[in-house]
């Protein structure tokens, strides 16, 4: 009885009336990622599900921020915030006010996360109930802190349900977590839903883009899209599906690398990220001398200092930037030492203007006009949609609109 009641005043809560106003409230929002699904991928023929969802709804090719990388995209998507705002400016990072420390895809401490609101938070703190299965920084607690050294995160928002990331949980135990949240009753049953696959980025890596051993990856993701549709259509869930990558993939080979000791004596530099780009920091007194040897582009890449990055790739302000940053043309890999063996395969990092960098994106639901066919657009503009589709109110502090939707949202 205790229960009941308490469940009935959270219901009544001003925020859960805006809520029911502004939006059914047995209405699911579940953001998708299939991490490095270039946007160019549905033309493959081996998406049937993907492809009906397509031409049921909106679709585009999404410009990713810089670097095209996992974690600082995933977290634009879910922040509207470009990486130079959001605090995750690559997968591997350091910051000055934590001298001697790396920030890699393992990191839990919420040092690193707390620049920016995930939309789970904004959503929990609207009284919305949220579900992660997977998303980088889902498993840490937002604003929270963790006292050093001990591992232990005190406080922080998380998502009312989530998990701890685990590469081993198949694509069908994440749609089947998904769909387990669905049948819940209807009061604890979570709002917004993430979910994430990452086999399609490991295929696109090992194989490169154009590589018919890709395609596997991509019919068994599409798939499981399929069985998750169906379930929600069997339960009657009406659900608005938000289905992006995070980014392309470029077809890599050993005849396309960029060795830096050629460039420069390593003596003058350490090496934070090498790849699709390169980020060095000068060893104690040689940022001239380093500089000195950088400056001079080459046909296949070009060297900036942090202040002098060009404005349309809106990085180098955060401290998290290091002082060089080197970028490859795209398909052409930039690393310390010349690789020892020949290799083809996949990357990503290149610029957000990078035709192989496009990312998927599928809105299908209710709220999308089927069959609309948008213009590219910056993913900073996701979170803005996400907060239209949960009946909360735009704010002006992110980096993105909802404009690009425009013609595609029913009003
Ligand atoms: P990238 O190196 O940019 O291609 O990153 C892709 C990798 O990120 C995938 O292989 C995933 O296994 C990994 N990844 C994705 N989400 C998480 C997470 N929440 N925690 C740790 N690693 C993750
Ligand atoms: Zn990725
Ligand atoms: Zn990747």
């Amino acid at each position: 009885m205790a229960r009941l009641l308490i469940l009935l005043l959270a219901l009544l809560t001003p925020a859960a009336l805006v809520q029911a106003r502004a939006a059914p409230p047995d209405r699911v929002v579940i953001l998708i990622s299939l991490d490095g699904f270039r946007a160019d991928y549905l033309d493959k023929g081996v998406t049937p599900n993907l492809a009906e969802l397509a031409k049921g709804g909106v679709n585009a090719a999404m410009r990713p921020s810089f670097p095209s990388k996992t974690f600082p995209n995933h977290w634009t998507l879910v922040t509207g915030m470009v990486p130079d705002h959001h605090g995750i400016v690559a997968n591997r990072m350091e910051d000055p006010a934590r001298p001697g420390e790396l920030f890699t895809m393992a990191s839990d401490d919420p040092f690193w996360w707390n620049t920016a609101e995930p939309i789970w938070a904004m959503a929990e703190r609207a009284g919305i109930r949220t579900a992660t299965m997977f998303w980088p920084g889902s498993d840490v607690g937002w604003g929270g802190t963790r006292s050093r050294p001990a591992a232990m995160t005190s406080g922080g928002e998380r998502p009312s349900d989530w998990q701890e990331y685990n590469q081993a949980i198949t694509n069908r135990q994440r749609i089947d977590a998904v769909l387990d949240w669905m049948r819940r009753p209807a009061a604890i049953r979570p709002r917004l839903v993430t979910l994430y696959f990452d086999t399609i980025d490991t295929a696109g890596h090992e194989f490169g883009p154009d590589d018919p051993r890709i395609e596997p990856a991509l019919t068994e993701a599409d798939a499981r899209i399929g069985e998750l549709v169906q379930g929600l259509r069997d339960m009657a869930i009406p659900a608005d599906l938000v289905i992006v990558a995070d980014h392309g993939m470029a077809a890599t080979s050993s005849e396309r690398v960029i060795a830096l000791d050629r460039l420069a004596d390593p003596a003058l530099y350490r090496v934070i990220e090498q790849g699709s780009y390169a980020a060095l920091v000068p060893t104690e007194g040689n940022e001239e001398r380093l500089w000195k040897a950088l400056s001079a582009s080459g046909p296949n890449h070009t060297c900036w200092r942090k202040d002098q990055i060009p404005a349309r790739l809106h990085y180098g302000a955060s401290p998290r930037v290091p002082p060089i940053i080197c970028l490859a043309r795209s398909g052409w890999t930039i690393t310390a030492t010349a690789p020892d063996r020949a290799f083809v395969g996949g990357a990503h990092g290149y610029a957000p203007e990078d035709p192989a960098m496009a990312a998927l994106f599928i809105g299908n639901g209710p709220s999308f006009v089927p069959g609309v066919h948008l213009a590219p657009f910056d993913n900073t503009a996701i979170t803005p949609l996400l907060r239209h589709l949960l009946g909360l109110p735009p704010v002006d502090s992110l980096d993105g609109t909802i404009k690009p939707f425009a013609g595609g949202l029913r009003q």
